[in-house]
Formats: C-alpha cells, structure tokens, sequence
C-alpha cells in the first residue's frame, strides 16, 4: 500500500490548519477532515504517530476529540488563567519528567540547569497555553530556540507528547 507521490510533512500539518481554518474551529476531528481535507486520515496518523499528535503539531487542540477516559485524565490539568498556571506548570514537569526535551538537562544532575516552560508554538505566532503546546526546555535550549517555530522541533516535541499522552492513559 503505497502512493505515489510523497506528502511533505509540512503539507499535511498545512492542509490540517487549513481545514480547521475552514470549519472556523481550533480543533479538528478525524470525520470533518475526511469530509473536506485533500489526503486520507490514515495518511496522517501514519506520518505523526498519533492523529491528537498531528492535531497538536498543527496548533490546534485535541482534546475535544479524544474519548472520555483521555478527556477525564486531562481535564483535571486544563490550564485557566485564575489557577495562575501553576497546575499546568506542575503537571508539565512531570509530564516531561522534569528534564529539558532537547539536551536531556536535569537539576537532578546538574544544580546550573534552570528549567523552563516554553510555548512550542510562540504565543506571538498564536501558539496556546495548553498541555499540547508546553514542553520543558533547559534555560540554554530555551535561549537558543526563542521565538521560532520549527516545523522539525515542534513534530519532536508533538511526538513526545502523543507518546506520553497515551502513556499516561494506559496504565
Ligand atoms: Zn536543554
């Protein structure tokens, strides 16, 4: 089962935003893609590990889509405004095993390491503060990525969260 031409990834996660962009919708579930998106769904999850994980990569929010045992899981470390934040920030270190993504970094080695945690999206390029954005990067990654979106990075880090996500889920 193969097709002919290759999909770039960046086309898909493209082809994803412009659907929900067209549905006016910040999330996109697998039938109204199949409805109005130019490639399969399956092509999608096969490429991105996960359809939440290319969901989230794209920027936009999985959760409404997901069954109710993740939704219940989740909801508990939704972020608001009034909760400050602390909630998510805890729940994403330890999502992330308080670690930097990129370098592998711990206060737990190193007493120099100061984690962050940072928009994968920049909240500048309309990234959310959602548990699909935030990952924990060392203050030297952090630096070093500032306010760029990397397509490479970001599916790095959407892979890692899919991957954590279920996870969390199955045990
Ligand atoms: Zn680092």
């Amino acid at each position: 089962m193969t097709s002919g031409i290759p999909i770039s990834n960046e086309d898909l996660i493209k082809e994803l935003q412009r659907v929900a962009t067209l549905l006016n919708n910040d999330t996109l579930v697998r039938s109204e893609f199949a409805k109005h998106g130019k490639y399969g769904t399956a092509t999608i999850e096969k490429r991105f590990g996960s359809w939440n994980g290319a969901v989230a990569l794209a920027g936009l929010n999985p959760l409404r889509q997901c069954d109710s045992s993740v939704r219940r899981t989740y909801s508990r470390t939704k972020f608001t405004r009034r909760q400050g934040g602390a909630v998510l920030k805890l729940a994403i270190l330890k999502r992330d095993r308080y670690k930097c993504l990129l370098c592998g970094a711990s206060p737990a080695n190193d007493d120099d390491v100061e984690l962050h945690i940072d928009h994968i999206k920049p909240v500048a390029r309309g990234g959310k503060t959602t548990e699909f954005n935030l990952w924990v990067l060392c203050g030297t990654c952090n630096r070093k990525k500032g306010k760029t979106y990397d397509v490479d990075v970001a599916k790095l880090a959407a892979n890692y969260i899919a991957k954590r996500y279920f996870e969390s889920v199955s045990k």
